[in-house]
């Protein structure tokens, strides 16, 4: 263990910047650093920003976005098409197709995927929350943008069998989306190719 350089306010920054994604160790240093440098211009209103959201956030009950009001933005917005649920494992795929405007529809957060390896079982999933709202009359096409992972292929299958009886056409994403490949790492405009080009499961 090398020696603190600093106090435990500044080594407790450290390590809690350390478990951010995309941060290790000597990033998170780093980064604290810039942060104490920077205190007034970025420091302090990051500080508030963090605590407004904390104050703010809601999971939305329908569709498991998150916002900070609930119903979420989304589900709020009549301008989109109520006949189409885009199926996304987590909010960050949801927010990969917002960006690349692949579609203009209501989605349905998983939570996850299955995977019988982690031990993440159906109910674990919001795949029960899914099947009631897909048999809402004005639901017409459910659209599985899963991950091109076993885990998720897994998961489009078992949703695609509990789905049979709603009178709804399900799709799921097609070209673009490369085997093994995640759908937050992928490209706007291979996200908007894979999303026109959904086919009939
Ligand atoms: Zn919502």
């Amino acid at each position: 263990m090398p020696s603190a350089v600093a106090g435990p306010e500044i080594e407790r920054l450290i390590q809690l910047l350390a478990r951010l994604p995309g941060l290790g160790p000597r990033s998170a240093r780093r980064a604290a650093l810039f942060l104490i440098k920077k205190r007034e211009q970025i420091m302090a209103p990051l500080a508030a920003a963090v605590q407004t959201a904390l104050e703010k956030i809601e999971i939305c009950s329908t569709c498991g976005n998150v916002d900070t009001q609930n119903p979420c933005t989304v589900c709020r917005d009549f301008n989109r098409d109520p006949a189409i649920i885009v199926v996304v494992a987590d909010v960050a795929d949801l927010w990969a197709l917002e960006r690349a405007h692949a579609v203009n529809a209501r989605y349905h957060v998983l939570g996850g995927t299955l995977s019988p390896l982690d031990g993440i079982g159906p109910h674990d999933l919001t795949i029960d929350a899914l099947v009631s709202r897909a048999h809402d009359p004005a639901v017409k096409e459910v659209i599985l943008a899963l991950n091109a992972t076993v885990d998720g292929q897994t998961t489009a299958h078992y949703i695609t069998d509990l789905l049979h009886d709603a009178n709804v056409t399900v799709t799921r994403l097609a070209h673009g989306v490369p085997v093994g490949g995640e759908l937050d790492y992928l490209d706007e405009g291979t996200l908007s190719a894979a999303m026109r080009q959904r086919t009939a499961i």
